[in-house]
């Protein structure tokens, strides 16, 4: 085959690299036709904050030479992907989506970014984000809102909607993102792709910049599950540099991934199809387990009681953890610092009032006031009472099941501007949370359409360093169905 034959941008990482090892593309052509297709269609759907061209094409030419030498570093090797713009790369603006950060160039790289570096990968951008990771949509981003690909009038989600986005508008091979309270998941539904949070400590979050530290776990958004897989493998496994980072073995997750799911358990929560949930979406979820069954699967029904204030405790301890973390900005450590203070309390005031948009502000009081003393026991010490009884809870209903199934989201993809009250905003990821509040691994993958053509996600949670069934049985779902063929056909003018 001759190299301008292959369209290398509508290739699986896994054809992607096969096809630079025997030749039929290379990654200097790959990672031109992704920047390409960045100019082509960035304006519009406004995925990337920035991209990082030059160095793109530098480690795109290092990896030919390895490839060439028949000595590549691995199934990373030459692949362009995007990163979430909370992760922290040396020498590249990390702004979070924020004013506050607008001019913070990290003097090291996050431990995922220096994984990937270190497997070859080629680093094409930093994708936007809702800012401090604090939204469902992206439109807290204090640059500019990113655009879903399938529809250009609707969000994409959030907080990694750019990450998403890029994935699904082809302008990234995959991506990094990052999920606190559903931010891989959410965003990877309302794009139509694979997104998998791993379970809390899996990854290292070193050099993440911290909305919630007890949450927030970093994870690959991807085309297909078999690429989700290989990114994980590489970002996976202990870090000195956090303590966090659990010291278990990581297993091949490539192995295995095609094993029938025959006689495994699925638990489906009956308080993940809630009154009132779109009709679309949960005849789609019901076709997507009635697959599942076709392949073998025995469908049992689980109940998770405590999961429906899951989104209550939610929104009193990730606020409470933010305001803790956000107090580093101040004007002297990173960052802005806002001119004509009198003396150093009014520099913070005005750096502060300057710097944060208006949801992380309402983070702040809202985090604040939860931990304020009088108040203390009464919100964050129930939330966390509250968090205790969901994680006992998952245990217990994973002591008859292998994996859970529902619904990602309960809508699809929504207009921009059409969840403008906050509290409408956090409804949304009421589907999401409950595996962060326990620590658990959770994957999105695509389950089929809405009659307007938006992609609608199911949702796998798995048990606590399980990824590897999650994986297995969203393979099987996406062996049996071809949702995941489908891209955006949406003109880019
Ligand atoms: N949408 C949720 C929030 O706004 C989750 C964000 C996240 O996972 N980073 O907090």
């Amino acid at each position: 085959m001759k190299t301008d034959t292959v369209d290398p941008t509508r290739l699986t990482i896994e054809a992607l690299t096969a096809a630079y090892a025997s030749g039929t593309t290379t990654a200097t052509a790959t990672t031109r036709a992704y920047l390409d297709g960045i100019d082509a269609r960035d304006e519009q759907v406004g995925a990337y904050l920035s991209v990082t061209r030059d160095a793109a094409l530098a480690a795109a030419g290092a990896s030919d030479d390895r490839w060439r030498r028949g000595a590549p570093k691995g199934p990373l090797d030459g692949v362009p992907l995007a990163i979430k713009d909370v992760l922290c790369t040396r020498g590249v603006a990390t702004t979070c989506g924020s004013r506050i950060l607008e001019r913070f160039v990290p003097p090291y790289d996050a431990t995922v970014v220096a994984r990937l570096h270190d497997a070859g990968a080629v680093l094409l951008g930093k994708t936007n984000m809702d800012e401090f990771a604090m939204g469902s949509s992206t439109e807290h981003s204090a640059f500019r809102p990113t655009r879903n690909p399938w529809d250009l009038t609707r969000v994409p989600g959030g907080s990694s909607g750019g990450s998403a986005a890029a994935v699904a508008a082809t302008m990234a091979a995959g991506a990094l993102g990052t999920d606190t309270g559903g931010s891989i998941r959410q965003p990877a539904a309302f794009c139509g792709v694979v997104g998998l949070k791993p379970t809390y400590g899996r990854v290292s979050r070193y050099g993440l910049v911290a909305f919630a530290s007890s949450l927030d776990q970093v994870g690959p958004l991807t085309w297909q599950v078999r690429d989700a897989a290989l990114l994980l493998q590489v970002i996976a496994g202990r870090d000195p540099c956090d303590a966090t980072s659990l010291d278990a073995p990581v297993p091949d997750f490539g192995v295995g991934l095609d094993r029938p799911i025959r006689g495994m358990k699925i638990g489906v929560p009956d308080e993940y199809f809630t009154e009132g949930m779109d009709a679309e979406i949960e005849a789609t979820v019901r076709t997507a387990i009635d697959v599942l069954a076709r392949e073998g699967a025995e469908i049992r029904p689980v109940s998770l009681p405590t999961s429906t204030y899951g989104l209550a405790a939610y929104y009193i301890i990730a606020p409470a953890e933010a305001s803790s973390n956000l107090a580093r900005y101040d004007g002297v450590k990173y960052g802005l610092r806002a001119p004509g203070g009198r003396d150093i309390i009014d520099m913070y005031s005005r750096t502060r009032a300057a710097g944060f948009g208006a949801e992380v502000k309402r983070r702040i009081m809202l985090g604040t006031y939860v931990l304020s003393a009088g108040y203390y026991e009464a919100y964050y010490g129930k939330a966390q009472k509250v968090r205790t009884l969901v994680r006992n809870e998952f245990a217990r209903a994973f002591e008859t099941v292998d994996v859970m199934v529902g619904p990602m989201t309960p809508n699809v993809a929504f207009k921009h501007g059409e969840k403008e009250d906050p509290i409408a905003m956090y409804m949304n990821d009421v589907f999401a949370v409950p595996a962060n509040l326990a620590g658990l691994p959770a994957l999105s993958l695509p389950c089929g359409f809405s009659r307007d053509g938006l992609p609608i996600g199911l949702q796998l949670v798995g048990k606590v360093l399980d990824e590897a069934t999650l994986l297995r049985v969203a393979y099987a779902y996406e062996q049996a169905t071809d949702w995941h063929a489908r891209r955006p056909t949406v003109t880019f003018t």
